[in-house]
């Protein structure tokens, strides 16, 4: 009796609305293989052995250790997304045993590389393992799959050259190293997710940020883990999954500006609401090959054109107010820090434009003298400005003018000279 009443009422609640999220430009679009931005994403960290380690097992990846992981990306991807993504369900796997390491390894004990074509793809055995050793069907139960591999101990090699963790498509990555850090799985997932790696334009005189006398740095921005950050994704990476509109109804939104005096929010806020940082647009001249050709066979994500002639750029501006993710949260920063990145989209030669996005731009006046200080100090702090040469030889002067730590508002001049 209480219970059918109970299935009554129930019936006559109503439901709570699920608010779609917001669309990016065509151009920002993500590859539509890719998980939505409100997903429940669901995670598995696969520990493997090799047939031939001595205890085929033991994983050299712990479960405590997998699960602090775990707990670190729940509570990142909810920060990020302002509550849309949540981490519904995160699992750890009983060892997997593979076969021997010799099969995935790309260099022998003597350095000598074995052929690509007898080498077998950890990862699909890894999933194969899991159907055969557990009878369970990780590509249907799990939105991310990352795969943890053991050391082979052969001592041969299995990773590329200087490579931690690789993600291969919209599901799947893998990881090489003994112990890799939460920020390490939010990249590889950033690139499951569509994004590729985040740069940035050093200044080797250090006058000018963009002039012709210039370093790429890739995993140059700071905040982003898709570059060397473990806090925000960027700017463009948020509005690309929509967590960030484009629209004044959007609960946070980009906008374009005009050059001159702009306001606008900390964008990494948990309570952003309203204008949270923008763009303008003009010929920055870093053009997009330049970005992609530093490093022969560079993972950019699968989805970085290397070769088309780059449409108008935007020059973004954001404000960070917050630092790296620890204990399951971010602290604010003790001063804010103004950033600038470079997009530029690329007309639609085939198909849908592709955007190229985040280059950080190294506004500090003067210049790093080590890769650290690179790597730290890539923004304007209250008081402080820079300048930004253009294609054409105009000038960007960037000035953060002021910023409200209780409102969190940042007043940010960009003046063309
Ligand atoms: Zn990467």
């Amino acid at each position: 009796m209480i219970s059918s009443a109970l299935l009554a009422l129930t019936v006559w609640l109503p439901q709570e609305p699920k608010v779609a999220l917001p669309v990016p430009e065509q151009g920002y679009a993500r590859p539509k293989n890719r998980i939505a931005g409100d997903k429940a994403m669901r995670i598995v960290f696969v520990r493997t052995s090799f047939a031939n380690d001595s205890d085929p097992m033991v994983s050299r990846h712990s479960e405590a250790e997998m699960t602090e992981v775990g707990e670190a990306l729940t509570s990142f991807f909810k920060i990020q997304s302002y509550g849309s993504m949540t981490v519904s369900k995160f699992e750890v796997s009983p060892v997997l045993r593979l076969g021997k390491s010799e099969l995935y390894e790309r260099t022998d004990k003597d350095g000598k590389e074995l052929p690509a074509k007898q080498r077998r793809n950890a990862i699909s055995d890894a999933v194969a393992a899991a159907q055969r050793q557990l009878g369970r069907d990780l590509k249907q139960e799990f939105d991310m799959i990352c795969v943890m591999l053991n050391a082979s101990p052969t001592g041969g090699k299995i990773a590329p050259p200087g490579v931690a963790a690789l993600a291969t498509g919209p599901q799947t990555s893998i990881f090489f190293g003994a112990k890799h850090q939460w920020r390490v799985y939010a990249h590889e997932i950033g690139h499951n997710m569509g994004f590729p790696h985040a740069w940035s334009v050093l200044d080797k005189n250090g006058a000018q940020t963009l002039s012709s006398d210039r370093n790429f740095i890739e995993y140059g921005d700071p905040t982003t883990p898709m570059g060397k950050g473990s806090n925000s994704y960027s700017l463009i990476e948020k509005y690309r999954m929509g967590w960030i509109g484009n629209s004044e109804s959007d609960t946070r939104f980009i906008k374009r500006f005009d050059p001159g005096e702009m306001s606008f929010l900390a964008y990494d806020r948990p309570d952003a609401k309203g204008c949270v940082g923008g763009y303008i647009n003009g010929e920055f001249g870093v053009e997009i090959k330049e970005l992609v050709s530093k490093r022969d066979g560079a993972d950019n994500g699968g989805d970085v054109p290397s070769t088309e002639t780059p449409g108008p750029q935007r020059l973004w501006f954001s404000v960070i107010s917050r630092g790296n993710l620890t204990k399951g949260d971010m602290a604010d920063l003790p001063r804010p820090l103004l950033l600038a990145h470079l997009s530029s989209l690329v007309p639609p030669a085939k198909g849908a434009g592709k955007a190229f996005t985040t280059v950080s731009l190294d506004l500090k006046p003067a210049p790093a003298r080590n890769r650290r200080e690179q790597m730290a100090g890539k923004g304007l702090l209250p008081g402080q400005s820079g300048t930004i040469k253009m294609k054409d030889g105009k000038v960007v002067v960037v000035k953060f003018v002021a910023y409200d730590s209780q409102t969190h508002l940042a007043k940010v001049s960009a003046v063309l000279q």
